[in-house]
């Protein structure tokens, strides 16, 4: 009989395998616990679980967990993880600490598909989706094996989320259960490129999760070229989205990778205020990373400076977001592992 990997079963999901056991139902809930929380990685570590018990569910089923096989560690302290998973492919979470903020930034596809003309995971194209427990164990590596405390976790690095909405749904759950990592969906963001059918799913869902929109670009002609998901996702239909998640659920933030000579002038300024006039939005302005493989340039500060400048004159909250980690690399459109892995240490 094939095992099964009892790690991607929800909580809802080992309630009905309990049922089927014949065991009482607050065992799923103590399953769950030693899954995510106590990361066991054998049933023989279940100390609460009797033998008998113990021995039916390794008949049954195994426990798969993904290993880190290299990490390094920036000047500023920002941690990159290249993580195998169980079919040798890799991909890459950032731990960035600032302060009392500590923000994990963790992959939710084996490479992307969706090819932003600027971005280093976009030259890998998808290598496939990123199973929920994948995405979970993503931060549960990070808490166990990593030693860390996290505030915020936000699904930015490798992938388009809402390409694969049912797996970071589910993942979420996993994040937040208070059974499981105990992450607040509060302190958990989904940023997507623009993708419209996964925004219509997150407002019609129950998740409490923070929206972050990759905007990039207040010329549509511009955005279609550079942004190819644009073609099939009109951006007015996404800003409508975007309102209406500002408007019932959080405040939407809108994400402006300012790249040197490209979309770094005042008048791309005015044109984003005026995208955004009737939106209650945050901005979030990156300076744009550089990558060996390709020829974007990061913008000239005091132009980034007048942008920025003329931004504040506006309703919205502004941010800056800091450079991190990009002398290893794992800067925002950094992130592009070979998408397959050799073991170097664990
Ligand atoms: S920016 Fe995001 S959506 Fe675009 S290619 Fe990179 S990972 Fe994919």
């Amino acid at each position: 009989m094939t095992k099964r990997n009892l790690k991607s079963c929800s909580l809802s999901g080992l309630t009905d395998i309990v049922q089927e056991l014949g065991l009482e139902q607050y065992r799923a809930a103590q399953l769950f616990q030693w899954l995510w929380q106590k990361n066991a990685r054998e049933f023989s570590q279940m100390t609460n679980l009797s033998k008998g018990t113990r021995d039916l569910l390794d008949e049954k089923f195994y426990i798969a967990c993904i290993g880190t096989v290299e990490q390094q560690r920036a000047n500023d302290n920002t941690r990159k993880f290249v993580l195998e998973l169980a079919d040798s492919n890799a991909v890459e979470a950032v731990f960035i600490p600032e302060g009392r903020r500590r923000t994990l930034c963790i992959s939710t596809q084996v490479g992307c598909a969706l090819g932003c003309k600027f971005c280093a995971t976009g030259l890998l194209g998808l290598k496939r989706n990123m199973e929920a427990w994948e995405i979970a164990s993503e931060v549960q590596l990070l808490l166990t094996a990593g030693g860390e405390r996290i505030t915020n976790i936000v699904c930015m690095g490798m992938g388009e989320p809402f390409l694969n909405t049912e797996q970071v749904f589910a993942a979420i759950e996993i994040i937040s259960s208070p059974t499981g990592l105990a992450v607040s969906q509060r302190h958990t963001t989904i940023s997507t490129a623009g993708v419209i059918d996964g925004m219509r799913q997150l407002i019609a869902s129950t998740l409490k999760v923070k929206l972050a929109v990759s905007l990039n670009f207040a010329d549509e002609a511009l955005r279609r070229e550079m942004m190819p998901v644009s073609r099939k996702n009109p951006l007015k239909e996404v800003l409508k989205l975007a309102r209406e998640y500002s408007e019932k659920k959080h405040m939407v933030t809108f994400e402006y990778v300012m790249i040197g000579g490209v979309n770094d002038s005042l008048k791309d300024a005015s044109r984003l205020l005026e995208l955004l006039r009737n939106i209650p939005s945050k901005i979030n302005l990156i300076p744009y990373n550089e990558h060996p493989g390709l020829s974007f340039e990061k913008p000239d500060p005091k132009k980034f400076t007048a942008f920025h400048e003329e931004l504040l004159r506006s309703r919205h909250t502004v941010t800056v977001r800091k450079s991190k980690g990009q002398d290893i690399l794992a800067g925002c459109g950094q992130l592009a592992g070979s998408g397959s892995t050799t073991k170097k240490d664990t």
